[in-house]
């Protein structure tokens, strides 16, 4: 059902969500870091205001059973792939660097057409959105006593291109067949939020606040903005290796920018673009010779709050949503994927470790979109 209607009308989409709900299917919905401080813009708050509560209290109205922070998955990528990097970098095998982040879509659909050679670069493991749709198949569905095709996951999301996700699957073991179940239901975008919501006579004012259960991490949560993962990335790293030390160089709003950073022995080169036409660029710098550990690639202006989900924004107000979501995640406590409790806790009820099978299993992908 979700395939056929992916692309469709919102009414679609509406109907078939709630069909699910009638059906006595849990409905969970995960909410991304750039939609938290938009969504109010459709509703003449002001630009940025971060609405996490309303947020999450509009999608409890709209009939949702649970709330899941989509920056658990950004945490989840991070640790994993910090892992990854330190094991690379010991080895001192340079074939692989570049690493190329794999949580935007857009970037990565590009990449598959235009630049198939560069694609062993690019993490196999799935994107936030896609991690939490297995962690709420896989892991919550059991301790709220259901099997995984019991659970519906609906990814609110900043992104249209996010709606091809809902097409990647997993294998699940269901008596003695094996199902094909999809990671992420159904996607809905942030304007698409904002149109359900007055589509049900919902008072957005009035709609009370809910806390989000386990929200993630701050550098989870600064994902949905342009030099956000390799924030999340270099201080996980930093932190894996016993260094405290907290960089917040990336936090600037330049189409393109490269860094060198000191990490204990290590040092790190970095490249960040937004935009596929500096992307371009940076290739032909790697082509020319010049080398770097991480490539961060977000295919919007500044990154997820210019999504293509979003409201209509100027360049001006896209710059003000970047801003906002550097502060909506410094409102957060624990720092990186490692003081992430709730993380660390599944690891150790699912007796899984980074890159084990288990993990790999959960949380990367055979095909990429
Ligand atoms: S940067 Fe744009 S294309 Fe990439 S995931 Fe974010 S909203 Fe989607």
């Amino acid at each position: 059902m979700a395939e056929e209607i992916y692309m469709n009308k919102l009414d679609d989409l509406i109907n078939a969500i709630e069909a699910e709900k009638k059906k006595g299917k849990v409905l969970v919905a995960q909410l991304a870091p750039a939609v938290r401080i938009t969504l109010g813009e459709e509703f003449g708050y002001n630009v940025g205001e971060d609405l996490t509560k309303k947020c999450v209290g509009l999608l409890k109205t709209l009939g949702f059973d649970i709330v899941i922070d989509t920056p658990l998955g950004a945490d989840i990528a991070v640790y994993e792939e910090v892992h990854i990097l330190k094991e690379l970098l010991d080895s001192k095998d340079l074939s692989y660097f570049p690493m190329f982040n794999s949580c935007c879509i857009g970037w990565k659909m590009y990449a598959k057409r235009m630049h198939l050679d560069l694609m062993p670069h690019v993490s196999s493991i799935g994107s936030p959105n896609q991690i939490v749709g297995s962690i709420a198949k896989n892991y919550l569905a059991y301790q709220q006593n259901k099997y995984p095709d019991d659970i519906v996951v609906v990814g609110i999301m900043p992104c249209t291109l996010k709606k091809f996700e809902t097409l990647n699957t997993f294998e699940h073991k269901k008596g003695n067949t094996i199902v094909k179940l999809k990671y992420v239901d159904y996607v809905v975008t942030t304007t698409e939020l904002a149109e359900w919501s007055r589509k049900k006579n919902i008072d957005f004012s009035q709609v009370a606040e809910y806390e989000m259960i386990n929200p993630a991490s701050k550098e989870g949560t600064i994902f949905g903005v342009t030099g956000g993962i390799s924030e999340a990335f270099i201080n996980a790293f930093a932190k894996y290796i016993g260094e405290e030390k907290e960089i917040l160089d990336f936090r600037q709003d330049e189409k393109s920018r490269k860094y060198k950073v000191k990490i204990g022995n290590y040092e790190l080169s970095v490249a960040i673009v937004f935009g596929v036409g500096q992307l371009e660029h940076i290739l032909e710098d790697i082509e020319n010779g010049e080398f770097f550990h991480f490539v961060e690639v977000m295919y919007c202006n500044s990154g997820c709050v210019g999504g293509p989900g979003q409201p209509r924004a100027s360049d001006t107000t896209i710059e003000e949503r970047a801003k906002a979501m550097r502060n909506c995640s410094d409102k957060i406590k624990k720092t990186t994927c490692f003081d992430n409790g709730a993380l660390l806790e599944m690891y150790k009820n699912l007796n899984m470790k980074p890159n084990n099978a288990k993990a790999k299993e959960m949380f990367f992908l055979k095909e990429q979109n």
